[in-house]
């Protein structure tokens, strides 16, 4: 097949409704139930409708072949299902996709498709910029504009999924994954993740499993609870440092939720998701926290709350460098020696594979176009910075820039 290429795809947008019409995308089938009885029609038509827009990724009431044309011309009055406009789309070499969707007032938020062979994952975003300023983190020195309503969050599968199958002319499900690992912090944007979230496991829906939909979060203790009673999806937790110290410098969320709060509520959440791990997000940053001694550190922490049994996994992620951030890669050698320290304590670790970094897709790259309203940039250029002294972890200070 050929792809379009790296260009503006002005067409995209298509089917977008009036400011008066309800957008269907933002509806779990619970609130589209609701919406139909309020129409005056069955559960079967919001079923039947849930999988017009889901499942076949139609837009367009008309299109909707089994419903009554009564039933559309009555939708049509009210309703729409309206997509994100896509800004650009990029394709790297290794056949990951990045889109830049347009979410009004000057914000874009991206998303990032990356096949393998056994799988296709869709890393999705939950809000225009971030708040929490993670020092090593573009989308964090950007600032926050605001959260993504569900519809939002959920037209970025809608539109990634029904485009890929098209343009891969297939007409199964090309993605089999989705990791909320884009642009911002999914549990600060909690009331709107939820019904995506359901859509998302939703056999009419997406019919994704439990296990294939993944939460990444830096830390938001009391939503970690939260998601555990409602829908214990796959959790995966920022955590990029063995100690508080260092933590509270490179994810400021830590002086909040510090790790002796953070720890105990991920042990709790896996009552709640029996037989899974929680996966631990670690970005290995040159000097900062990628020595042996702290490898030995965090094998002790997580020891601490073991209790004996297999909870837990890493999974090491290259940093991805990005202008400003004042930070670098660790060596290859000095991550697999790190990597290396985790498993022969018993603690199943992988090295990411860093995917689309030719077009700047990588974890950590997203950075959309974002207007700064909290001015979080300014704030962490203010910021003391982290001196990289690649040979010892005591030499690790700070200093005002
Ligand atoms: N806010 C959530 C999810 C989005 S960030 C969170 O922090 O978990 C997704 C992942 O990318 C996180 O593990 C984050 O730590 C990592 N990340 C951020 N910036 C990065 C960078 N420059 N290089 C590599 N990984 C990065
Ligand atoms: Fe936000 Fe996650 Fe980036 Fe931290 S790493 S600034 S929480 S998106």
């Amino acid at each position: 097949m050929v792809w379009p290429g790296n260009a503006r795809l002005p067409g995209a947008a298509v089917g977008a409704g009036s400011a008066m019409t309800t957008n269907l995308l933002a509806y779990d089938l619970d609130r589209l139930t609701t919406f139909c009885e309020g129409l005056g029609e069955k559960r079967y038509r919001a079923l039947q409708l849930f999988r017009w827009i889901h499942q076949k990724g139609v837009p367009d009431f008309d299109a909707m072949s089994d419903l009554a044309r009564g039933v559309r011309e009555k939708l049509a009055a009210v309703a729409c299902v309206k997509p994100l406009a896509v800004l650009s789309q990029h394709i790297s070499s290794d056949g990951t996709v990045k889109w830049l969707f347009d979410v009004g007032e000057g914000d874009a938020v991206e998303s990032v498709f990356i096949p393998d062979d056994d799988r296709g994952t869709l890393c999705i975003s939950s809000q225009a910029g971030c708040a929490m300023g993670c020092r090593f983190c573009a989308t964090g020195h950007q600032g926050f504009s605001r959260n993504l309503t569900t519809g939002e969050v959920l037209a970025q599968l809608w539109f990634s999924e029904h485009f890929l199958r098209r343009h891969l002319s297939r007409k199964d499900r090309v993605i089999s994954n989705v990791v909320m690992m884009g642009m911002g912090e999914p549990l600060q944007n909690y009331s709107e993740l939820l019904p995506a979230l359901r859509v998302m496991l939703d056999d009419h829906g997406y019919g994704l499993s439990r296990r294939r939909v993944t939460v990444s979060t830096a830390g938001v203790v009391p939503k970690i609870d939260a998601l555990s009673q409602d829908c214990p999806v796959a959790l995966a937790v920022s955590l990029h440092a063995p100690n508080d110290d260092l933590r509270d410098k490179l994810v400021p969320l830590n002086r909040k939720y510090p790790l002796a709060e953070l720890l105990p509520a991920c042990r709790r959440y896996l009552a709640h998701a029996p037989r899974d791990f929680i996966t631990f997000e670690y970005c290995m940053l040159a000097g900062v926290n990628d020595q042996p001694e702290q490898a030995h550190e965090l094998v002790k922490l997580m020891q601490r709350y073991a209790n004996g049994t297999t909870w837990c996994k890493f999974n090491l992620i290259p940093f991805n460098p990005f202008a400003q951030s004042g930070l670098q890669r660790s060596r290859p050698e000095q991550v697999h020696g790190f990597a290396r320290i985790l498993s022969e304590a018993g603690i199943v670790t992988t090295i990411r594979r860093t995917r689309g970094d030719d077009i700047d897709a990588a974890c950590g790259q997203l950075a959309g176009d974002v207007r700064d309203r909290t001015r979080v940039g300014e704030r962490i250029a203010r910021q003391r910075t982290l001196i990289l002294r690649p040979s010892s972890t005591s030499d690790l200070s700070v200093k005002e820039t």
